[in-house]
């Protein structure tokens, strides 16, 4: 529970998910599973074709697939998964082209690997391993990779190969930014609304509706674990004149200096709002009524001593307020009456008071 919920920050909202997306580690599990059998298959028609080393360097990276897969099951860990996954696929793919599997042929399968690198990982991660596989292909069919390697590969293959997978790469990435940029749009929207939908415009403290949630949240807490909490009820003295007087402008501004001088005396875990029109609730969690009194005398004395400048001179503004403490089975209505019964107490006392509902009442 905080003063005002702050927006989250971009690199923070990029971490959810958006309805519909297929998270990382199910898509890292479907792709184990869809490889596992082809590698198997790849294997055996490898030992069929009288290549045993083949078919034994594509089932221990079944092996390893399957034990990524499995280990992630057990203990849950993506980072683990999606590091085992991107390392395994790497070095497969690196043999797949270096051996020349399947006559060569297998070399294709690299086109599968930058979508897959870019979905699973950061973009930095998908546009350095895309350069440096790139390269590295680059080099495998360069005059260096002849002097190292037993090419199959004719000129116009590796020309025509090299064009594709640099072609395929920057799509990947174009399309994967397009996707990360529109994620991150939704994710922006849908903060400024829940913002919204729980702060009031013009101060940026919780509205009504939020400090309902927040009044329900505690009380639940007070419930379970008998940890008190008390409410103050403010409200500005006379403020009908100040809109009168000076005009609609200035009593914005009033409401606006309030709501500052209560973020300033409040701690992080109190919630403040805008309970209406000129009326605040503060909730301080784990907090008695002596304590209570206090805060809210510190904040009464502050605003009566702030003056706000406007251009015929100074105003002077004071508050009222009604505290109360919540004890035994009682409700949150009940709790939030009494406050208001010791607010309306300050009023009749001559305002810029500070009442609390046991005292005057008890
Ligand atoms: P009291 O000391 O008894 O509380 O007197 P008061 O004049 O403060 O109380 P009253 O309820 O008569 O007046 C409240 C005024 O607050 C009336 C309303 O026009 C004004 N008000 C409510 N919301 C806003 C707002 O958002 N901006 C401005 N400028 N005025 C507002
Ligand atoms: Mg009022
Ligand atoms: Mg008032």
């Amino acid at each position: 529970m905080t003063q005002t919920t702050s927006r989250p920050s971009d690199t923070k909202l990029s971490q959810f998910r958006v309805k519909g997306e297929i998270p990382v580690p199910m898509l890292i599990g479907w792709l184990t599973l869809a490889a596992v059998p082809i590698l198997l298959f790849f294997a055996w028609r490898s030992l069929d074709r009288g290549m045993p080393g083949s078919a034994i360097a594509l089932i221990v990276f079944a092996v390893l697939l399957s034990v990524n897969g499995i280990v992630y099951l057990l203990g849950r860990n993506s980072t683990l998964q999606r590091r085992g996954f991107i390392t395994a696929i790497t070095i497969l793919f690196t043999y797949l082209a270096i051996n020349a599997v399947e006559d060569g042929s297998a070399i294709i399968w690299l086109f599968a690997y930058p979508p897959i690198i870019f979905y699973i990982s950061e973009a930095k991660v998908g546009v350095l391993a895309c350069s440096a596989g790139l390269t590295g292909v680059a080099l495998l069919f360069s005059p260096l990779g002849d002097l190292v390697f037993d090419s199959p590969y004719s000129t116009s293959f590796r020309l025509t190969m090299l064009a594709v997978l640099g072609f395929e790469m920057s799509t990947c990435y174009v399309l994967d930014q397009s996707r990360r940029r529109s994620k991150l749009g939704l994710l922006k929207l849908a903060a400024e609304f829940e913002y919204a939908a729980k702060h009031d415009a013009l101060t940026g403290l919780a509205n009504r509706r939020e400090a309902h949630e927040q009044l329900e949240t505690e009380y639940q807490r007070y419930l379970r674990n008998s940890r008190g909490f008390s409410v103050l009820l403010m409200d500005i003295d006379l403020f009908k004149s100040v809109n009168d007087n000076h005009g609609h402008q200035v009593g914005d501004e009033t409401i606006v200096m309030v709501a500052r001088t209560l973020q300033e005396h409040s701690r992080k875990v109190d919630t403040l709002a805008r309970w209406g029109g000129e009326e605040y609730l503060v909730l301080l969690p784990e907090t008695n009524t002596v304590e209570a009194v206090k805060t809210a005398n510190r904040i009464r004395q502050t605003i009566a001593s702030t003056p706000i400048e406007v251009q015929d001179g100074n105003i002077n503004t004071t508050i009222s307020v009604g505290v109360a403490t919540i004890h035994g089975a009682e409700s949150v209505d009940r709790l939030l009456q009494r406050a208001d019964e010791a607010l309306y107490r300050a009023k009749t006392l001559g305002r810029n008071k500070v009442c609390d509902f046991e005292t005057t009442h008890g």
